[in-house]
């Protein structure tokens, strides 16, 4: 079966050409994919037989809601969705000021290996596609009816180690046709893989680059993230800065601050001097705790942003959302595998 909903609409209209299909069904048909439709028969600008031929060709099997969890503090809404070979990857609505958030997935399970988080546990199974992708965000939106605006690829796994499937993913997101949602309101967050970060800052896009530090020396780095110990702090940081070169956009640093971990003084100071030199924004995060980890957030994290605001480092505090309803991602899913 063909995934037409990874397909951009030049990719459509060649595969429909060979159909012996006009050009302009492809911009039909993208659209109704982009706009969430449930099956082939409901594209009813379509001919009947092309529809039929549709049906009999290419695959169309959005996700369906597995688990539903809605905070009853701040309206957050974290989803389970159970895709067509039944694995399951969460995405989180998040209603900020600025918009509607939504956090997605792009692999189901993670092979990073990060010692605070858990969607790494049990490993990875399977990368996503572009099409799962989409409809985490596409389905988000119709489920919960608020209007989506804003992206963070934060969800379960590392969107560089599923590089073409991710670009192919902004790409379509991106698309005037499509959801047509914008670059600058789109982040990516990465482990810190430094190839793809370079390969990454070929494209120029617009969208922003987080880099998930934790730690500014490698002992500490290298102890809670594995991926540090063949590229190490300073290579990493070289990287980002060439990037910053390359696209003019502020790399945003993630620090989830862990109880005698990485809060110490000195690595606040280490931090501010590793980062001198280019723009930089750091982005703490309360660790949320894993029940299978023994990690535990940090009572520092006030005395860590004033440290670094001494000096000079632009600092912001991640609010928590959704706190009433299993937090951090990737738990939802580890919660539902074990009860099944
Ligand atoms: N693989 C990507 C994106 C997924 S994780 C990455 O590593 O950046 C999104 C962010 O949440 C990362 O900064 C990650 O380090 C952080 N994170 C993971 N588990 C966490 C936890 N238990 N508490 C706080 N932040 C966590």
């Amino acid at each position: 079966m063909v995934d037409l909903k990874s397909m951009t609409p030049e990719e459509l209209a060649a595969w429909l050409k060979d159909l012996g299909e006009p050009a302009f069904r492809a911009k039909q048909i993208f659209k109704w994919l982009s706009r969430g439709a449930a099956s082939f028969d409901a594209m009813t600008d379509l001919s009947k037989p092309l529809r039929q031929k549709l049906k009999e060709t290419a695959l169309l099997a959005p996700p369906t809601v597995a688990r539903k969890q809605v905070s009853q503090q701040d309206g957050t809404i974290k989803y389970l969705w159970q895709l067509a070979d039944g694995n399951c990857v969460e995405s989180v609505l998040m209603r900020y000021q600025h918009g509607n958030t939504v956090c997605i997935s792009c692999q189901v399970g993670c092979r990073m290996g990060c010692a605070f988080c858990a969607s790494t546990i049990a490993g990875k199974v399977r990368d996503l596609t572009p099409a799962e992708m989409l409809d985490q965000v596409l389905f988000t939106q119709i489920d919960s009816g608020a209007p989506v605006s804003n992206i963070v690829l934060m969800g379960i796994g590392e969107p560089l180690d599923n590089f073409d499937t991710v670009l192919r993913f902004l790409t379509l997101v991106n698309h005037p046709d499509g959801m047509n949602i914008g670059m600058r309101h789109i982040s990516l967050s990465t482990c810190g893989l430094t190839e793809q970060i370079d390969k990454l800052a070929q494209h120029e896009l617009q969208l922003t680059l987080s880099v998930s530090l934790h730690a500014p020396d490698d002992e500490t780095r290298s102890r809670i993230m594995p991926v540090n110990r063949s590229v190490g702090v300073e290579r990493l940081l070289e990287t980002c800065r060439r990037y910053f070169e390359k696209t003019g956009r502020r790399i945003s640093y993630e620090y989830a601050v862990i109880d005698g971990v990485n809060d110490a003084d000195w690595q606040a100071d280490l931090l501010a001097r590793r980062l001198k030199g280019a723009p930089a924004h750091v982005n703490l995060i309360p660790l949320n705790e894993v029940e299978e980890s023994p990690l535990k957030p940090s009572r520092r994290v006030a005395a860590f942003q004033r440290r670094l605001e001494g000096q000079g480092v632009t600092v912001t505090v991640r609010r928590k959302l959704g706190g009433d309803i299993d937090a951090s991602c990737g738990q939802l899913r580890r919660k539902a595998m074990k009860e099944t």
